[in-house]
Parts: structure tokens; C-alpha cells; sequence
């Protein structure tokens, strides 16, 4: 689909676009001077590196480094690809995308996914107007005995699906709608006759969407009080795996909930569609719920982008029980996938409860206090373990010990290991902490004192300590190099008359080097970021240029005329420490004629010396009349 759209409108659409509210609704961005600062959506930190700025439209992570422009970040975030990112903020903005006329063989590789996602876009609405019709009475009756309204069925598009057999494929192919693509989608069934039969009858019909907002599949809730003669379906209905639906990474309600999970910082996750609703309605829009399966790893890479709290609200029972130990083995392997480690925790619900009635009984204030009561998820599965067991008898005991040590063993935080030994185990059964240290022992499990040392060295926060010395350490002029590159890409116009001599030899370190030579690339000094960037040899370049474009140096903060002079001084300290060197060369060459007693290049190396002093005082001297700072529009960008 790549070139479709047209090449002007993919510009327009990015200057115009405003990056803050694009990346706004990923995570909560606050004003610093003139860009703004947020939780980085690509990695798990704890105080905001991610920065973006509106005037450049561009974004940069100074933790994990990513860096890009406001497609960059929609494809990375959504996991789209390039014209998907720009279709996204076009239909965000309501900006009307031009495409180029397709050519025969263009028109044949349109993406099927669009062709599709049009397909089940047209069910919506079918299912939609048929629950607001004279054929969804009982369809809302139904919904209004479980407190669902008008509102609730606008909010989450939901439908009705006619007892009909094949309602949905008539009225779909009739508006010119492939058979083979209803098949594809799921929503029609080949009879025996080759004929269309509708997957979903008689049923409340729940549309699934991506973070998108495309339709990618449906679950029906079956209508109570039809006869279906012998057979009797299934209460629940999903659609099957397709080209749009993969239900080990689908999740209901994810575009409803999106930016209430990125701004309380946590998704509640539950098992049923009415469970989503029901906890919107009670003002817990940061709800979602699975589709049929068990919360996995490709659930919880989802979630973690907008939210490093996951709260599981599953049954007590054992099936709940089940349901959390293999959540939280998914969540141990996106750990181990080197991706955002995330805080797992349960909220077990009595037996037969769901988070709908929870929602119902208890009100905003009940779930509230039901999510404070989450417990993180060993610590829940531990207590599971001792409830199974009888303590009453020794033989009891231990077997309660092993099955609760045979959980515990697989806790990768041995200091973690160590607090609920104590806490979970010891404690509640009676039993020596000693005791445990040696049945864990006997069984692999380590609980030593020593392992939370290791543990504590292993920590990042400990690595990043060093990293910063490393960084402390880097030299005086690596860091005078970033900081005029810091003032050619921020304040240009605070330049002195100087800064003409800049030139790409005045950078030693290669990052330093290959910016500069970007900027010069771009027209030199003055250069839109922007234009920097796409001038930029690389990506690796490119995230560079936006680094220093938004990082921000206390030191560099304030008075306006100061920063001038500074500026100023940054230019001529890099200009001189050149020159210096070429001195060394002039001097070298001096001693090397003295010594060859060669009166010619004598004469020469010192009228080069001479000219290098004029150089170097020049330097020195103050900007020309008007080219100084004062009144300029950097006057307003200090602090
Ligand atoms: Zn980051």
C-alpha cells in the first residue's frame, strides 16, 4: 500500500499534526520549558525521560533512545506500518487523505486487512441498526435488565444479530460484499449447498476493535428465551481466528479504555464483555477484558504500553486461581524477553461474582476498594496453596509447605523470595522461618540472606548509577561539542558572527561529527530540526539531531543576554581549541625551518602563526552592532 497516499498530503498532515495530544493519549506528558515530558511508553522508568515538542513535531527518549516523528511514533506504538500511521492520524484529525490513482496491479495489492476491516465495519452497523430496530426489542430489553442503556450500546457499538439464518450474509452481500471475504472474517459459514449462513444468531453482538478503532472480530452473548429446538448453542460466541482476529492478543474494549489505562496508570482486566461495560458505567474506564482465553504474553506486551499495572479480576475459584498462575508465567516471559517488567496483581472475586456485579452492588467506591485489596500475584497463589491445605495435622503442613515453596521457586527476585517466605509461608503455617530455609533447600529453592546482595548488584537502578559516573566521566570536550550543537540546534540565532567557521573538523567525537555535518547539510545554522533530521545519514544520526535538539541543560537555563554570552563563548572555546592545534602544527613546522635553517619556510610558518593570532583574537571579540541577542524572540524560551 506504500506511495498510495499522496506524497503532499503525508507533509501536510505531519506539519499540521500536534504531537503532544498524539502521544497524550499514550502517557501523561507534563510542560518543561518549551517541550514536553512524560513516562516513556517504550520502556519501563520511573521519572520521565520521554520528550516531545510540539514546533518539531518530533519526539526523543533520553532512557532507551527512541526518537522519530509523529508517524514514527503511531507505528511504533500501534504497531502499524508507515501509510497505517498516516491513515491513523488522518482519521484522528479528520484530515481527508488524498490517494494517487491506483494502477491495475496497485489496486490488486491493497491490502486485504483494509479490504476486510470494510467488511466487518459494514457488520457494526448491520448488527447496530438491527438492535435499534423493531427486531432488537428483546435484544434490549435484555440489556436494560443488566442496566445497560442507550449510552452503553453508543459506547461499545453493540448489536443485535437476528434469529435469521442468514440475515447478516444477505444483507452484507447484497450491498456488494464478497462471499468469500464474509467467510474470511468469520461472520458467514458455507452451508451444504455452498450457500451463506450467519455465524452469530439470536445473539447480543459485542464488536471487537483494535487500539485502532478497525472492527477485527465480534463475541455474541446468546438471547435468553429462544427455542433452538435440539440444539442448544453455546452461551458465548467469538469469532474464529481470522487474517484480523488472533484472540492470544485481542482484547475487548481496548480503544473505550485506552487513555484511562495510560492515565491511572493501570488496566483492570476481566473475562467478559459485560464486565467491561459495567465497570465504565461505574467510572472504571480502564477496563478490558480477554476474549475467550487466558491473559498471555502477546495480552500483557499490549497492555504494557499504556500501563506498567496489570489488576487480574478473576473468580476465587479455582479456574480463577489457574487463570492467574498462567498470567503471571506469561508476564515472567516478557520479562525474560528483556521488555517492561510489569506489576501483576489479583482481585479475587467471590465465587459466581463478576466484576459486573461488583460494579452494580458496590458503585464507584466498591471497586475502588476492591482494586486497593489486590494482592500482587505470589503473594495471591501462596495464600490459594495454604487454603487447599489441612494444617491441622503435620503431614498437612508439609505438604501445604512444598506446594507453596513449588510456587515460590519460580519468583525470580530473591529478595522478593525471602519477604514472602516469611510473610506467606512461615507465618501462616506455624513454622520456623528456619525451618522453610530448609525444606526450600532440600527442594532448589534458595532463600539465603546473601542472595538479596546479589540481587541488590543486579538491580538497574544500581547499573544506572554507574552509567552515570561513566557519563560524569566523559570528557570536558565531548561535552563542550554537544553543548554548541546544543545552541546551533536551539537558540541558532544566539550564534556569534564566529560560528561561521564552525566546520566538521571542529567536532572530534563522531556523534558530535556526523550532526554537525547534518546540519550542514541542511543549510547550516538556522536549519529547521526538522529539515536536520531528514538530512541526517542515518536514523542513528537522526535520533541524535532530536536528542540534542530537546535535551536541556540546567546550566543553560535562564537569563536570556547570559545564555548569549555563553553561547558565544561555547563557539570560540571549540573554534580556538581547533586553532590551537593548528598552532601546535605552526609551531612545529617554526622549529623544524630553524632547525633546517631554511629562511623561506621560516618566514611562512610565522606569518601563519600571526594570522592565527588575529584569528584567535577575533574570536574574542563581541557580536557586530544588531546581531546580539537582546529582544530577539529567544528572549520568552529561558528556563
Ligand atoms: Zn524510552
Amino acid at each position: 500500500m506504500a506511495g498510495r497516499i499522496v506524497r503532499e498530503d503525508v507533509e501536510a498532515l505531519r506539519a499540521q499534526a500536534d504531537i503532544v495530544a498524539v502521544v497524550g493519549d499514550y502517557t501523561q506528558l507534563r510542560r518543561a520549558g518549551k517541550s514536553w515530558k512524560g513516562l516513556c511508553p517504550f520502556h519501563t522508568e520511573r521519572t520521565p525521560s520521554f520528550t516531545c515538542t510540539p514546533d518539531g513535531n518530533f519526539f526523543h527518549c533520553f532512557g532507551c533512545g527512541a526518537s522519530g516523528d509523529v508517524y514514527d511514533f503511531l507505528q511504533r506504538v500501534e504497531g502499524l506500518d508507515f501509510p497505517e500511521s498516516v491513515e491513523a492520524l488522518a482519521r484522528r484529525t479528520g484530515f481527508p487523505l488524498r490517494y494517487e490513482q491506483l494502477s491495475a496491479r496497485d489496486r490488486q495489492a491493497v491490502g486485504e486487512r483494509s479490504r476486510l476491516v470494510e467488511v466487518t465495519r459494514l457488520a457494526r452497523e448491520h448488527y447496530v441498526a438491527r438492535l435499534l430496530g423493531e427486531e432488537g426489542t428483546a435484544a434490549r430489553t435484555y440489556l436494560k435488565e443488566r442496566g445497560f442503556g442507550r449510552p452503553e450500546a453508543d459506547a461499545f457499538a453493540l448489536g443485535y444479530a437476528t434469529e435469521a439464518w442468514d440475515d447478516l450474509s444477505r444483507a452484507l452481500t447484497g450491498a456488494g460484499v464478497a462471499a468469500e471475504d464474509l467467510v474470511k472474517v468469520g461472520l458467514s459459514v458455507r452451508n451444504d449447498r455452498g450457500g451463506l449462513r450467519d455465524r452469530f444468531r439470536a445473539r447480543v453482538v459485542f464488536p471487537i476493535m483494535d487500539a485502532r478503532g478497525d472492527v477485527i472480530g465480534f463475541g455474541g452473548r446468546i438471547l435468553p428465551g429462544i427455542d433452538h429446538g435440539d440444539f442448544e448453542p453455546p452461551k458465548y460466541l467469538n469469532s474464529p481466528e481470522t487474517p484480523l482476529y488472533r484472540k492470544s492478543r485481542v482484547l475487548y474494549g481496548v480503544p473505550q479504555a485506552r487513555q484511562a489505562i495510560v492515565a491511572r496508570g493501570r488496566v483492570l482486566v476481566c473475562e467478559g464483555y459485560t464486565d467491561v461495560i459495567a465497570l465504565h458505567q461505574a467510572g472504571f474506564a480502564n477496563a478490558v477484558a480477554t476474549c475467550g482465553t487466558a491473559v498471555g504474553a502477546e495480552h500483557l506486551r499490549a497492555l504494557a504500553r499504556y500501563a506498567p499495572e496489570v489488576v487480574l479480576a478473576f473468580d476465587a475459584d479455582r479456574a480463577g486461581i489457574q487463570a492467574a498462575e498462567r498470567a503471571w508465567e506469561a508476564a515472567r516471559e516478557v520479562a525474560a524477553g528483556g521488555s517492561t517488567p510489569l506489576h501483576l496483581s489479583v482481585l479475587p472475586l467471590p465465587t459466581g461474582r463478576d466484576p459486573a456485579d461488583l460494579a452494580r452492588e458496590g458503585g464507584a467506591e466498591g471497586v475502588e476498594a476492591a482494586v486497593a485489596a489486590a494482592q500482587p500475584v505470589v503473594p495471591f497463589l501462596l495464600r490459594a496453596r495454604l487454603a487447599d491445605a489441612d494444617l491441622a495435622t503435620d503431614q498437612g503442613r508439609t505438604a501445604a509447605l512444598r506446594a507453596a515453596l513449588e510456587v515460590l521457586g519460580r519468583e525470580p527476585d530473591a529478595d522478593l523470595r525471602r519477604v514472602w517466605a516469611r510473610d506467606e509461608i512461615a507465618r501462616p503455617l506455624g513454622v520456623a522461618y528456619d525451618f522453610v530455609v530448609a525444606t526450600a533447600g532440600r527442594m532448589g529453592v534458595t532463600l539465603d540472606a546473601v542472595a538479596g546482595v546479589a540481587a541488590r548488584r543486579r538491580d538497574p537502578a544500581a547499573r544506572g548509577a554507574v552509567a552515570v559516573d561513566a557519563r560524569g566521566a566523559a570528557t570536558a570536550e565531548v561535552r563542550l561539542e554537544r553543548a554548541v550543537l546544543r545552541a546551533v540546534l536551539q537558540v541558532p540565532r544566539l550564534l556569534p558572527a564566529a560560528a561561521a567557521e564552525l566546520a566538521a573538523e571542529a567536532f572530534r567525537h563522531p556523534v558530535a561529527r556526523t550532526v554537525w555535518e547534518a546540519v550542514a547539510a541542511a543549510g547550516g545554522p538556522g536549519a529547521a530540526v526538522d529539515a536536520v533530521a531528514a538530512a541526517a545519514a542515518d536514523d542513528d544520526v537522526r535520533g541524535h539531531v532530536r536528542a540534542i535538539a530537546l535535551e536541556e541543560d540546567p546550566a543553560e537555563a535562564g537569563d536570556p543576554a547570559l545564555r548569549a554570552e555563553a553561547v558565544r563563548d561555547l563557539v570560540s572555546r571549540l573554534l580556538e581549541r581547533r586553532l590551537e592545534g593548528e598552532e601546535a602544527g605552526l609551531r612545529d613546522r617554526l622549529a623544524a625551518a630553524d632547525a633546517a635553517d631554511d629562511a623561506t619556510a621560516r618566514a611562512e610558518a610565522l606569518r601563519a602563526l600571526q594570522e592565527l593570532g588575529r584569528r584567535r583574537r577575533a574570536l574574542r571579540e563581541p557580536a557586530p552592532e544588531g546581531a546580539g541577542p537582546a529582544g530577539g524572540p529567544e528572549a520568552s524560551e529561558g528556563a
